[in-house]
């Protein structure tokens, strides 16, 4: 994982944001550190996706206190991809709990890739973590709704109340992976055999496959994080999305399990709940504080944006926003007191 924060100091307050004039400071900076980046490649497994534009960057932070700060090519729209994953994950724990969802879906990573079958056989048919494919397919399956319309509505949404705004499916998107979709096909047939599907398979899938079309900006992922960094409410409308308790939970499987099979390294470099998609968004939770949305379609191997990743790296050594790190209490209290500087 390239995170290139050589020279960054880590600060390790864990108070407040710096004011407003600091974060846009910084966020130049990290915008200004990634940019250089130019390896990595922009999926194609989805055709459409692969007419992307490789130099796009954009970059923003939404606080809790809805102050939102933005750099680059942040109105430029894509598909969600499985972002959208975190989200609807949020939104079923909302409807039917912490214990069920947790029995039906899991938390656990699988250490194999997101659209792994052979992780659903080497597992009894149990889909594992909802940001694999297997467990998200899971996840939208279980959402209420008599028919799969009541349930898109649902979806569709929750998601737009999140990001604050309707959001729209791509078409093209969604026409482009519903003729390539038959892993994802194989995976909803695979949980029926195992029992963990009870509705259509097809329509699970084809619910899965819109979701993950829905077109956002790296503005509406900023939102979206800061919705789940301030309890549930989203910090533009004032609405209680999601219950805090939903949050927590949601935050603690992004930790674990939200960037591929590079989580772990994620999480040891950045240190705090993210979420990538194979379009190039990435979504990241600092509680409490802030949202950081980035859109860059160049990936790694593993499929997360390699700019976005560089420039959240940056922000969370420079704005004091890792959750692991800390100073000694000591050393805290002489820094307050202008002993160190
Ligand atoms: N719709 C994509 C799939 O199921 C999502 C992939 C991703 O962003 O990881 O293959």
């Amino acid at each position: 994982m390239e995170t290139d924060v050589a020279g960054v100091a880590q600060v390790s307050e864990t108070g407040p944001v710096p004011d407003n004039a600091r974060i846009d400071e910084l966020l130049e900076a990290s915008y200004a550190r990634a940019m250089p980046h130019d390896e990595g490649t922009v999926a194609d497994y989805i055709p459409i996706l692969a007419e992307a534009d490789p130099e796009a960057f954009g970059l923003c932070i939404a606080d809790v206190d809805g102050g939102v700060h933005e750099v680059g090519d942040t109105r430029a729209e894509f598909s969600i991809q499985s972002i959208s994953k975190a989200f609807v994950y949020a939104l079923l724990c909302e409807q039917v709990g912490h214990e069920r969802v947790l029995g039906m879906v899991g938390v656990n990573n699988t250490g194999l890739a997101f659209n792994s079958v052979i992780a659903i056989e080497l597992n009894d048919g149990h889909p594992m973590n909802p940001m694999v494919n297997a467990g998200a397919i899971a996840t939208t399956a279980l959402l209420p709704g008599a028919t799969a319309d009541d349930q898109w509505r649902l979806l569709h949404e929750g998601l737009s109340r999140f990001a604050g705004r309707d959001l729209q499916v791509d078409g093209e998107v969604y026409r482009s992976e519903s003729k390539t979709n038959h892993r994802n096909r194989a995976i909803a047939r695979l949980l029926e055999s195992y029992g963990r599907i009870e509705r259509d398979p097809e329509a699970v899938v084809d619910i899965y496959t819109r979701q993950c079309a829905l077109r956002v900006d790296a503005r509406d992922l900023a939102i979206m994080a800061a919705t789940l960094a301030d309890g549930g409410v989203n910090p533009l409308t004032d609405e209680q999305i999601v219950s805090a308790d939903v949050c927590r939970d949601t935050l603690a499987v992004m930790a674990g399990t939200g960037l591929y099979e590079r989580s772990g390294e994620w999480l040891f470099e950045i240190g705090l709940p993210g979420k990538s998609g194979v379009a190039g968004g990435l979504t990241t939770i600092a509680p409490g504080k802030v949202g950081i949305g980035a859109y860059s379609p160049r990936l790694d191997a593993a499929g997360n944006s390699v700019r976005g990743q560089v420039a959240t790296a940056y922000l969370s050594r420079a704005l004091g926003l890792n959750i692991f790190a800390s100073a000694p209490r000591s050393s805290r209290a002489r820094h307050r007191q202008g002993h160190l500087t």
